[in-house]
């Protein structure tokens, strides 16, 4: 049973400018593909812990995000970057119309992390994107966490 951000890598394959889990992987670059050729649109993750992400890497946005020093993060162990099934896009703005246009047959849809209205972040240079797509799965029956911290906002999973 593979743990949250911790996938062997032979369970990751590798996608322009990240990994994601291998199915996951193998939509994305078909969407990608399709995108560029139909749209003139080059899907892309932000940087390189926009896609599949590290327990360690999560937890250092979650302390960023806890500080209010960063945009919203999934609790360690519970993001969907953590299973390799999400990615923050590089340019939203456009890279949007491709996820909503053509995302569904390969399982890719949007969605947008509710934004903190008191975010001290906004401005600053470390602001990532809040917008990203996430892959859809099947999901396995799961324990629901609640947090206190994140409190007035649904809880995260990126
Ligand atoms: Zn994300």
């Amino acid at each position: 049973m593979p743990q949250n951000g911790r996938s062997a890598d032979q369970d990751l394959a590798l996608i322009p400018g990240g990994r994601l889990a291998k199915e996951a992987a193998a939509n994305w670059l078909a969407l990608r593909a399709e995108g560029g050729k139909r749209l003139g649109i080059w899907i892309a993750p932000l940087g390189s812990r926009s896609s599949y992400r590290t327990f360690a890497e999560q937890q250092h946005f979650w302390n960023l995000f806890q500080a209010g020093k960063g945009n919203s993060a999934a609790r360690p162990g519970t993001s969907n970057h953590g299973w390799g099934n999400a990615v923050d896009l590089a340019d939203p703005p456009s890279m949007r119309r491709v996820i909503d246009r053509l995302g569904a047959p390969y399982g890719w849809h949007w969605g947008e992390a509710p934004v903190p209205t008191t975010s001290r972040s906004r401005g600053s240079s470390t602001t990532m994107t809040t917008i990203r797509a996430t892959r859809t799965r099947r999901r396995s029956p799961s324990k629901t966490t609640t947090s206190r911290e994140e409190g007035r906002w649904p809880e995260s999973r990126h």
